[in-house]
C-alpha cells in the first residue's frame, strides 16, 4: 500500500452578486447572500471527510458575513485572499489594485487572527506589475495562474507553468519573496479541471485529470465556488452557461471528488511539498529579497 496522492480542492469563496455575469447582466436580484448555503455545505463535507483546504476568500463577505468566514478558520482551512470586492484586477488603476490586495489581507486576519499568505485573482485576471504588487502588500503567494489553452472570450494560452515555482518562473522581475501554485488542467487538451468543465464534462472528467497529473508527479489543484452549490435564481442577462449543473449536481460531484483516492490538502502544505520554500506561516519569516 502506498500513500494516496496529494491534491488541492481550493474554494474562490464569492458570492454570486460577485460574479462578473451577474454583473454584467441586465436583471437583478435583492439577495445578496447567494452562495452563502453552498460553502457550509462544502465546509460540512471537507469535515466529514477530514481534510483542510484553502478558501480564496473575497473579504468584504468577512463584513457581511462574519461568522462565516470565522468558522472557516476556527475548522483549520487555510484562508487567503480573492480581492476585497472581486472587481478585475487589469480594470483598476494601480492605487486601487493595491487597495484591493491590503484591505482583503489586513480584514481576514483581523477576522481569523491568522496571517494571509496567499492570493488569488478574480477570473485569473492579473497584469504584468501582479507579483510587484502581492510583495508590496506581503502575500508569500499566488495562484493566478492557469496553464490552460487559449479559450476565446475566457482566458489562457499565456502559460505553461504546471508546479508551484518561485514566481520568477512566471514573469522574470518578480520578487523573490513570492511563489506561484498554478491551478491545474487535463494533460494533453490543457482544459481546467473544475469550474465550467467540471460542470460540462462531469467528475469522471476531473478524475482522470488529476490521476493523469499523479502519475506526472504533478500536484492537482482544483478550484470551486461556492454559489455552484446553490440552486441560482434566473436573473436576465446572465450566460446559461453558468447556470449549468449548479445546485444538486455540484453537490454530488465535488462529493465524488472528495471520495476519489487522494490527500486533500491546503495551497500552502502543496507549495511547501513542491519544495518551493519553506512556508512557515508567518509574513516575516521567509520575506527573503524582498524589494
Ligand atoms: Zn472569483
Amino acid at each position: 500500500m502506498t500513500d494516496p496522492p496529494e491534491a488541492v480542492l481550493s474554494v474562490d469563496f464569492e458570492l454570486f452578486s460577485h460574479t462578473p455575469a451577474y454583473r454584467q447582466a441586465t436583471g437583478s436580484t435583492p439577495n445578496g447572500s447567494i452562495g452563502i448555503d453552498g460553502g457550509e455545505f462544502l465546509r460540512a463535507q471537507l469535515s466529514e471527510h477530514d481534510v483542510s483546504s484553502t478558501f480564496f476568500v473575497v473579504s468584504s463577505v468577512g463584513e457581511t458575513h462574519p461568522g462565516v468566514i470565522e468558522n472557516l478558520a476556527a475548522d483549520g482551512h487555510e484562508i487567503g485572499s480573492h480581492t476585497h470586492t472581486h472587481r478585475l484586477l487589469t480594470e483598476l488603476d494601480p492605487s486601487t489594485r493595491l487597495e484591493e490586495l491590503e484591505r482583503s489581507k489586513e480584514t481576514l486576519e483581523a477576522l481569523t487572527g491568522t496571517t494571509v499568505t496567499g492570493f488569488r485573482a478574480p477570473a485569473f485576471d492579473f497584469g504584468a506589475d501582479h507579483f510587484d504588487m502581492l510583495g508590496a502588500a506581503s502575500y508569500e503567494y499566488d495562484s493566478s495562474v492557469v496553464a490552460s489553452r487559449a479559450i476565446p472570450g475566457w482566458y489562457g494560452g499565456e502559460y505553461t507553468l504546471q508546479k508551484p515555482a518561485p514566481a520568477t518562473a512566471v514573469e522574470a522581475d518578480a520578487p523573490s519573496s513570492v511563489a506561484e501554485l498554478p491551478v491545474s488542467v487535463m494533460p494533453g487538451i490543457r482544459l481546467p479541471l473544475t469550474g465550467t468543465w467540471l460542470r460540462f464534462f462531469g467528475p469522471g472528467y476531473t478524475i482522470l485529470g488529476m490521476k493523469l497529473l499523479a502519475r506526472q508527479g504533478v500536484t492537482p489543484v482544483l478550484y470551486v465556488h461556492p454559489w455552484e452549490f446553490v440552486d441560482l435564481p434566473t436573473i436576465k442577462g446572465v450566460p446559461r452557461r453558468v447556470y449549468w449543473h449548479t445546485g444538486q449536481w455540484m453537490r454530488r460531484a465535488v462529493q465524488r471528488i472528495l471520495d476519489a483516492d487522494f490527500a486533500f490538502i491546503t495551497a500552502q502544505d502543496a507549495l511547501q511539498d513542491g519544495g518551493v520554500r519553506a512556508v512557515d506561516g508567518s509574513a516575516e519569516g521567509s520575506k527573503r529579497g524582498e524589494r
